[in-house]
C-alpha cells in the first residue's frame, strides 16, 4: 500500500504565484489514485499554503474524500487564548469546519517549554473532545531523549511528525533512526517529513546512483528514498512536497519494502552521499526570513555543495553566485547574529559555513 501524503509546503510556481492549473491537475491525480492525506501549516508560504487547500482541494472535492492535516504555531503563542485565535483563523483560511489532524508545530527543547507554559496540549485536548481535530499530534525537531520525555508527558497525543530518511537514519545531529524508536515504544503513529530530503535524494553523487541503477536500471533515486520510508512499520504517512506532476507520478508507483539486498544497498550509497554533501541543507528557507542581510543562504549552499562534488563545474556556478549578489546580502555580508541557525531543522552551523562560501566564491 502507497502511504504517500501531500505536502503543501512546496507548492508549483508560477513566477512568483502558486501555478493553480497544475496544483489543481496534481490534487485530481492524488485523489483518484487512492490518495487521502494533505498536510499544511499555518507558517507555510505565509498563510498562503492554507488558501491553496481551500482554493485546490476543499472547494473542488467532498469534504469525506480527503484528510486535511494543520499546524498550530506552537512558538508564536503568548497566551492561551492566542491558540483558539490561530485555530479559528486556520479553519477559515483553509474552508473546513475540522482537522483530520492537528498538530503542534516545531517542537524543540525551546518551542516545548513554550507549549508548556501556555498549556498547548491541553488546547489539543479541548479540540479532541468537542470534534474539531480527529487526531491530534506534533511535528518534531530535536533529539530523541527530548521526544521520549514529551510522548512520556503527553501519552494523550495520537500521531508525531518526524525528520526521516535513509540519509539522516544514523545522523548524530537528526537522530532520526532514534525518534523513530521512540515513538515506536510509545505505540504512536508516524508521519514522515523530508523523505528525500528536500530533494537531496533524488539526485545522488555517480557513484551512489550507480549502486541504485545496477539492482534496478529503470526505478528513480527519488523512489529509493520513499521505499526505505514506506517500509517503516510504524509509518502511517510519508508526505512529499511535490511540484511537478513528473514527480507525483513517480511517487504514487507501487512501492514495495525494501529487501536485505536493497538495503544494503542504501547503506552503501548513504556512506557515499553522506561523505560529499558538505552542509546537510535540505533548502527548507526556514531560515531566511531571519536574516537580517536578507543572504540567500539556501541559494548559496546548495551552490557551495554543488562545487564541492564537482570541482570542475565551478565556472558554471560562479555566475550564479555573482547574479544573486545583486538581489541578496553576499555569504561575507553575514554578522554572526545567529538568529538564522535558532530556525534551521538539521542545526546547521549556518554562520561558520558561510565563512566557507565566502571564501570560495569571493576570491
Ligand atoms: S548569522 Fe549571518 S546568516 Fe544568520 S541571520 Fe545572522 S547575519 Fe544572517
Ligand atoms: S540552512 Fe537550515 S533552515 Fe536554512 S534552508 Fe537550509 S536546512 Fe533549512
Amino acid at each position: 500500500m502507497n502511504k504517500l501524503g501531500f505536502g503543501f509546503l512546496r507548492l508549483p510556481q508560477s513566477g512568483e504565484a502558486i501555478d493553480y492549473s497544475l496544483l489543481n491537475t496534481m490534487v485530481d491525480t492524488f485523489l483518484s489514485h487512492g490518495g487521502t492525506y494533505f498536510d499544511t501549516a499555518y507558517t507555510y508560504g505565509d498563510g498562503q499554503s492554507e488558501i491553496a487547500i481551500r482554493e485546490s482541494l476543499v472547494k473542488r472535492h467532498a469534504r469525506e474524500s480527503f484528510c486535511l492535516a494543520d499546524k498550530l504555531p506552537s512558538w508564536k503563542v503568548n497566551a492561551y487564548e492566542d491558540c483558539r485565535q490561530y485555530f479559528e483563523e486556520q479553519l477559515e483560511r483553509c474552508g473546513v469546519t475540522f482537522f483530520d489532524v492537528y498538530l503542534l508545530h516545531w517542537l524543540n527543547h525551546d518551542n516545548y517549554q513554550i507549549c508548556e507554559k501556555y498549556n498547548e496540549f491541553a488546547f489539543l485536548r479541548e479540540l479532541k473532545a468537542a470534534g474539531k481535530a480527529k487526531k491530534i499530534g506534533f511535528s518534531y525537531h530535536d533529539n530523541a531523549a527530548l521526544l521520549d520525555t514529551i510522548l512520556t508527558d503527553h501519552p494523550e497525543v495520537d500521531i508525531v511528525q518526524l525528520q526521516i530518511n535513509y540519509l539522516d537514519w544514523d545522523s548524530a545531529a537528526i537522530e532520526a533512526g532514534n525518534c523513530y524508536r521512540v515513538a515506536e515504544k510509545h505505540g504512536k503513529s508516524v508521519v514522515v517529513m523530508e523523505p528525500v530530503k528536500g530533494g537531496t535524494l533524488a539526485k545522488l553523487p555517480p557513484e551512489a546512483e550507480a549502486i541504485f541503477r545496477e539492482i534496478h536500471p529503470d526505478q528513480s533515486m527519488a523512489s529509493w528514498a520513499l521505499r526505505f520510508v514506506q517500509s517503516l512499520p510504524q509509518v502511517e504517512v510519508v508526505l512529499s512536497g511535490m511540484n511537478t506532476m513528473q514527480q507525483l507520478l513517480d511517487n504514487l508507483q507501487d512501492v514495495s519494502p525494501l529487501n536485505a539486498e536493497e538495503q544494503a544497498a542504501v547503506q552503501r550509497a548513504s556512506a557515499i552521499i553522506t561523505a560529499q554533501t558538505a552542509i546537510p541543507c535540505t533548502g527548507c528557507r526556514y531560515c531566511e526570513s531571519y536574516c537580517p542581510k536578507h543572504i540567500a543562504i539556501p541559494d548559496y549552499f546548495a551552490m557551495y555543495n554543488e562545487v564541492c562534488r564537482y570541482p570542475n563545474d565551478d565556472w558554471k556556478i560562479q555566475p550564479v553566485y555573482n547574479a544573486f549578489v545583486q538581489q541578496h546580502g553576499k555569504a561575507s555580508d553575514c554578522v554572526g547574529c545567529k538568529s538564522c541557525e535558532r530556525h534551521c531543522p538539521q542545526h546547521i552551523s549556518i554562520a561558520d559555513h558561510l565563512t566557507q562560501v565566502a571564501k570560495v566564491f569571493e576570491r
